[in-house]
């Protein structure tokens, strides 16, 4: 049995941040010290997870990261004067607010006060559509690093069908809207499949790259994908378990199953998440460059 090719973002990932390191030198010999401000509402323990390992690689690279981490109470107006204040502060070149949003919170509101230019994550509706017509600005950091991952393996999507499973803002939509832009890696055909879609599997036996991004642990079988395909594992689900955490992460495929037929696959851990937080480091520095 062959074994599958290892995508590993991890690697990708330290490839990035040693090619960053010139330009955040260069930054810093022109006082520019690339910030990013992040807004935690709550207590949601993955956000809270998240949040940590976002900040703390902005700090070993010596970059400006500060956490606003508001009570769960917050009203969605104090919320919105927190982001016009970040906005007009220009010490902080980036915003994240970190999502879910407690339910009394509109986050397409809270999006939409990001100024776009300080919208690093990519989610702003400004940011949204220069994406849909080819001419991004910022990138959403998950699709981003996928497109990364696939370059640096050399695996050009041109010609190819590529499979999205899920349809979110944040994942689904931005990826085969990427995948399927005429440029170099992807120039791909993409169908997006998503809880409406019937015979799932219909999709995924017919496609040469699954992309799966629907949060439901270990969803795409070996008896759902066809031989030698690649596949590209966004999801990071919580399991029980009976260990000290108490828990395991799961991806949205089945690795041990998978790997026997796949050409290529990305891990969980070590695939897809540590590309979304360099690409939030590659967002934050390119928006400290916007003059
Ligand atoms: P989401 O809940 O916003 O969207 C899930 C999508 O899956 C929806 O569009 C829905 O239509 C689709 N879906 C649900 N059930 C389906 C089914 N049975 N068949 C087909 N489609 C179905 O989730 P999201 O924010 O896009 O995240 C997806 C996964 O990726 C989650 O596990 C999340 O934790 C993970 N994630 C990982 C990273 C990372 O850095 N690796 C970043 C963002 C999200």
């Amino acid at each position: 049995m062959e074994q599958p090719l290892l995508l590993s973002g991890k690697e990708v990932s330290k490839q990035v941040y040693k090619n960053l390191q010139e330009k955040i030198i260069d930054l810093k010999n022109r006082n520019i010290i690339p910030g990013l401000a992040v807004v935690l509402v709550g207590e949601n323990p993955a956000s809270k997870i998240y949040v940590r390992s976002k900040t703390k690689i902005f700090n070993k690279l010596e970059l400006k990261a500060k956490t606003f981490h508001l009570d769960v109470e917050t009203s969605e107006v104090e919320l919105v004067n927190l982001i016009s204040k970040l906005n007009n502060d220009v010490s902080y070149h980036g915003i994240l607010v970190q999502l879910p949003l407690p339910k009394h919170i509109n986050s397409s509101t809270i999006i939409n006060s990001i100024d776009p230019e300080k919208d690093v994550d990519g989610f702003h509706p400004e940011n949204a559509g220069l994406l849909s017509i080819g001419k991004p600005r910022f990138i959403p950091c998950t699709p981003k690093g996928i497109m990364r991952i696939l370059e640096y393996y050399n695996i050009s999507l041109n010609g190819k069908h590529v499979v999205v499973l899920g349809r979110s803002n944040i994942v689904g939509r931005p990826i085969s809207i990427l995948t399927s832009l005429k440029s170099k890696f992807s120039n791909a055909t993409t169908t997006i499949c998503h809880s409406g879609t019937k015979d799932i599997e219909k999709y995924t036996k017919n496609a040469d790259v699954i992309i799966a991004a629907l949060g439901i642990p270990e969803f795409l079988k070996k008896n759902m994908v066809k031989n030698r395909s690649v596949i590209i594992d966004v999801g990071i689900n919580r399991i029980d378990a009976d260990n000290q955490k108490g828990y395991n992460i799961v991806g949205d495929t089945k690795f041990d199953d998978l790997k026997e037929s796949v050409s290529a696959i990305t891990p969980v851990p070590g695939g897809v998440g540590p590309m979304t937080i360099a690409m939030l480091v590659e967002n934050t520095i390119e928006a400290s460059e916007i003059l």
